[in-house]
Parts: structure tokens; sequence; C-alpha cells
């Protein structure tokens, strides 16, 4: 948590007569003279954009307690209607929401901490030879700097270094997503200008992920898609729901094949056997890390018909259906890991063609950070069933060809389908915490 007044100034220009009234629309300018540099953990801290007065109730005509001058951080407590609860200076009142501005140290997704799953050492470069700096106990969390192959770069008590990205998981807590509402029907935009190309019209009330600020824009997630609004039609979001945790949510997993189908079939590697094991370990993580309720369309190894993988997602209710598969191919060169997600042809029928790309794109990303050793052939758009014609945001997960001797490895061993499964996982959940 910093407790440093923000490092961007404000400059607010801002007709001192309507401050009292607090229902009046104020046309106001902001400028920003840097850009938010700032992340930190915990965003329920505002800032006042002009002198403001502290009332004992949410109504104009509610005693004034005292005058707040500009640019001081308040203390959120709580929303009703426009006004804010805070407090400040050991006063606690309510102050007209439209003049105070969520301090520039917020909390974003874009960081990202790790947690150690042994004693983990932190060394100087990206090698099992580089210089050990010190060695980090299990189970502390480190901040994400970058990927190197299969090390991490991380900042842990100080030091800056190189970890093997297998002894981390993603951690579970502490980091809430920020999140505004739109106040009007709002532009989203490809940069953060007022000529930028128009994405989408983003309708008044909908709740958008803040991502960055950019001068007087945030770049903001929406339905899928990222881009740039101006934050002036933005208001914090009420609710203080915890995003780092699944609660509440379902995620669907299906084993691809079973039973009389074994899928594809390499000596005596068998997909279905394959998938199944990675669907379990997957189920482990989204419901032990994540928090996420999961429903398996198979747990043994039994026949489903694709038609009985999508109805089971709609029966259990899923917010998002993943499904398990493993590749093959007659020519044995073929290999490495893709997702596939819905056309836009006339064959899909799932309305979450956009959602189901942001739901694969994430996974991918993760298995392309986590299993380097395995070539990403990236994001497949295809005509198949239980993504088309499913009915939530979809994607099938191709670990591997089990006909490639390099993909075949990875696929036989525990501990990289492990990996397979924690990095879907996380996918996963980077998915759900910016689309829902
Ligand atoms: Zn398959």
């Amino acid at each position: 948590m910093n407790t440093k007044k923000p490092s961007w100034p404000i400059k607010l220009i801002i007709s001192s007569s309507l401050v009292l009234t607090g229902t009046a629309v104020v046309p106001f300018t902001l400028s920003s003279t840097g850009i938010d540099t700032n992340r930190v953990e915990a965003a329920s801290t505002y800032t006042t954009t002009a002198n403001l007065n502290l009332r004992k109730s949410a109504s104009t005509s509610g005693t004034i307690l005292m005058t707040i001058p500009s640019g001081k951080a308040v203390t959120y407590l709580g929303t009703h209607g426009s006004w804010y609860k805070i407090s400040y200076s050991g006063k606690t009142g309510y102050v007209s929401s439209q003049y105070v501005k969520v301090s520039s140290t917020m909390t974003t997704s874009s960081t990202k901490t790790y947690t150690t799953t042994v004693n983990l050492n932190l060394r100087k470069s990206a090698s099992a030879t580089g210089t050990i700096l010190m060695t980090i106990p299990s189970g502390r969390n480190v901040t994400y700097l970058g990927t190197y192959g299969s090390w991490y770069k991380v900042s842990y008590g100080g030091q800056t270094g190189y970890v093997s990205s297998q002894y981390l998981k993603a951690t579970t807590t502490t980091t809430a997503t920020k999140t505004y509402s739109t106040t009007v029907n709002l532009n989203l935009r490809k940069s953060a200008s007022s000529t930028g190309t128009i994405l989408l019209t983003i309708p008044a009330g909908r709740t958008v992920t803040y991502l960055g600020t950019y001068g007087s824009w945030y770049k903001v997630s929406y339905g899928g898609q990222t881009g740039y609004v101006s934050s002036q039609y933005l208001k914090a979001t009420t609710t203080t729901t915890n995003t780092s945790t699944g609660s509440g949510r379902t995620i669907v997993i299906d084993a691809g094949h079973g039973g009389n189908d074994p899928g594809a079939v390499y000596g005596s590697v068998q997909e279905k056997v394959l998938t199944l094991d990675i669907a379990n370990r997957l189920a482990s993580s989204l419901s032990g890390t994540y928090n996420y309720n999961v429903k398996m369309t198979r747990s043994t190894d039994t026949y489903l018909t694709l038609a009985n993988r999508v109805s089971l997602t709609k029966t259990y209710k899923g917010s998002a259906f993943v499904s398990i598969h493993a590749n093959s191919s007659t020519n044995t060169s073929f290999h490495g890991h893709e997702v596939l997600v819905p056309t836009t042809e006339s064959y899909t029928t799932n309305p979450y063609i956009s959602a189901s790309r942001s739901l694969g794109t994430a996974i991918n990303r993760e298995l392309g950070a986590r299993i380097p050793t395995i070539r990403n052939r990236g994001v497949k758009y295809q005509n198949v069933y239980v993504v088309g014609k499913n009915s939530v945001p979809s994607t099938i997960v191709e670990y591997g060809f089990i006909t490639n001797a390099n993909d075949r490895s990875h696929l036989t061993s525990t501990t990289y389908r492990q990996r397979m499964a924690e990095a879907t996982a996380s996918g996963i959940h980077q998915f759900m915490r910016s689309n829902y």
C-alpha cells in the first residue's frame, strides 16, 4: 500500500461557486503532466478535485462538518447515490462523488505476482548456472517483470533477478481489479485521442476494467475488447466484489473423447487418457487456487457425444467452457500447442465469439509463457462443434501432437501435464477477471 501523495499533479479548471451545490454538471478539464507509474495493491483512496464540503448526511442540505481542501486524499467508505461516504482527518461524512477522483496510486491488473512453491534461487541471469543472488523461501510472493524462455524475471525483497518459472504459481489473492462504470454512452477508441478509431460504443452504466492512465484517457477493457476512453465519463464502480477469486462462477471442463473413442493414439499413448488427466489437474487448480466452481463433462473413461458436452454446459450453468485435447498427424514433424476458437461463419451459433477468442487467447498466452519448449501455434479460428454450438465463452485447447517426439515427451510427463493445467487455469482466470 502506497501512502504517498499522488505523484501526478492534477490541474483542475472549475468554477468554485459550483462546488457547494453538489449536483450541478461542471465542465472541467483535466490534464496530467505525467503518466501514472505507481502500482500498488488496494484502491480505496480518492483525491478531492475542489474545496469540498464534508456533510453529515448524503444531501446538499446535510450539515457541513468541514470543508476539505482541494487535492487532499480521502478514504472511501461507501457509495450512497451520487454521494461517497468518506473519512478525512478523523471525521466521517458524505461528499459529492463528482468532486473526487481515484488517486493515481491505484491497483491495476498490470501488476502480476506469483508465489514460490519451493525454496527458490534468485539468479543474476536466466540460466541454471547464473550466480545465485539469494534463495527465496517457499510460499513468498514475487513481482513478475518478464518472461525469458522458461525463466521469469522477478523482484523480491528489493532484489531483481531470474527464477525458474516452473516453481511459481499465480498468486491467488491480494490484488483486486479496478473497475469503473460509464456515465454516458462512451466511445471505446483504438488510441488515446478523440480522433482515434472507434472500436465500439459502450452503453452508459456498464462496468469496464481499468488497465492504465494515458493523460486524460484510460485504457480499459470491455466485452472482450481493449481500447481507450475519456476518463471524465467514468466513475469508480460502487460494488466491492473481490474479483481475484472465482467464487460463484462455474467453469465447465471437458476432457476430450472417452470410452470407446480413444481420440488420437500413438503406441500405448491414448488421447482420452491424457485429456482426463489434464482435465483433473485443471479442475484442482481452478477450484483450489482460484476458488471457481468446476464441473467436468466426464470424470471417468466414458463416452459422451459432442451434443451431450454442450448441453451439460447449460445444465451446469457454466460461465466458460474449455475442452481438453491432444493433436495428431500422419506427419510426425507437425508439432506445437494451439487453441481453437469460433469463426464468424453461419455455422457458429455461439453468441460469445469475441469472448471465446479472448478466453482462447489468454490460455494460449499462458501456455506459451510457461511451456516455451513446445512450439506455440497460436489461436486458430475453426468451426468445431463444442465451441461453435455452445452458448458460453468456449475454446478447445490442443496441448501438442502425440505423434511428435518432442510434444509427446511433454504430454507423457506428469510435470508438464501439471504445468499445462496450471497455465490453462491462469489463462481462464485472467479471462474471467477482465470480462466478468
Ligand atoms: Zn481430440
